[in-house]
């Protein structure tokens, strides 16, 4: 089978990489490096199924082969890299998309696009099940991310509907692991860092919102899961163990064995107060279950950013 993964240079589409690199025929990922790193596929290059090609999704793409698998992962994704690049964020989603949806029409592939729980906004309902439509201010600080997923969203619809085209949508909740950025302001690395420097850990508001992690090897099985499935449908993908800020960071200080001080900054405008996806749907459609618990998933994180930092 061969795969066209953009974006596939980041935090989760290297470990998607990872796992089908033995079995693919081909695997060709584009990426602009925005946020993606060569590091993150340097080990793959010796295989001669792998191609890399440096290039922005916004701009026309054709791989002038036939592709089974269509993979649309581009997007800045973490709240810092999004305001930094909030027109490229927003370009990634909306025109990004209906060219990556183009290749999946043109060669007949199957579409998987990697939405988030972030079109659910700041939920009124809880847990959030793929039915809830959200509440998402559409000019606030993190409506380029959010608003340009809700925009992939339908495009992908429109494609299913118009085109034929067979596309599956997941919702990704927040997802941690080896491979993520360290300094691009998300909380588990932001907490481990400092942590394991004895700094300050830097809790936004009173630490009371929620969110639920989950371990990047269970997110992309998710992924997968979705993938092969055979008809066009719609996945929350995620963990749905919730807990506050404030607990996931005195865990990752009785891990980390750290001296370090919890102290309270601002909360960001517009920060969701909770987030919990609803799995019902992917755990009987797709068989999809989580295997990896907080702890045990921190703990891999952790040591993979002390090697990381040397
Ligand atoms: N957060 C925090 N301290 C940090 C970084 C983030 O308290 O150093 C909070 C942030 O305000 C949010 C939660 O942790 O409530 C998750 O933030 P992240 O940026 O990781 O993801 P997202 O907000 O997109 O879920």
């Amino acid at each position: 089978m061969k795969y066209l993964i953009t974006g596939g240079a980041g935090f989760i589409g290297s470990h998607l990489v990872s796992n089908i690199i033995d079995s693919a025929e081909k695997i060709i990922v584009i990426d602009n490096l925005i946020t993606g790193n060569m590091s993150n596929i340097d080990e793959f290059k010796k295989n001669k199924n792998f191609e890399f090609v440096k290039h922005d999704i916004q701009y026309h793409f054709d791989p002038k082969e036939n592709i089974d698998y269509v993979i649309h992962l581009a997007s800045c994704a973490s709240p810092v890299a999004y305001s930094e690049n909030p027109i490229n964020t927003l370009k990634s989603g909306s025109i990004g998309t209906i060219n990556a949806l183009g290749i999946a029409r043109k060669y007949n592939s199957k579409f998987l696009l990697t939405s988030t729980s972030e079109v659910y906004g700041d939920p009124k309902e809880s847990p959030q099940s793929e039915s809830y439509w959200g509440n998402v201010n559409p000019v606030g600080p993190r409506s380029m991310y959010d608003e340009s997923k809700r925009f992939a969203e339908a495009a992908t619809q429109a494609y299913i509907t118009e085109y034929s085209v067979n596309a599956s949508i997941v919702r990704i909740f927040n997802t941690y692991g080896p491979n993520m950025q360290l300094d691009d302001g998300r909380v588990v690395t932001n907490f481990i860092v400092q942590a394991l420097g004895n700094e300050d850990i830097t809790i936004y508001g009173n630490g009371q919102q929620t969110r639920s992690f989950s371990y990047i090897e269970d997110t992309v099985s998710g992924l997968l899961k979705a993938l092969y499935y055979k008809k066009p449908d719609i996945f929350n993908i995620g963990n749905d163990n919730e807990i506050t800020i404030l607990e996931l960071a005195k865990i990752i200080l009785k891990l980390t064995n750290s001296k370090s001080k919890i102290v309270n900054n601002p909360l960001p405008k517009d920060d969701p107060m909770q987030r919990r996806p609803d799995l019902t749907k992917s755990q009987s459609i797709l068989g999809y279950k989580t295997q990896i618990d907080l702890e045990e998933g921190l703990v891999k994180t952790i040591n993979w950013v002390k090697q990381t930092r040397g």
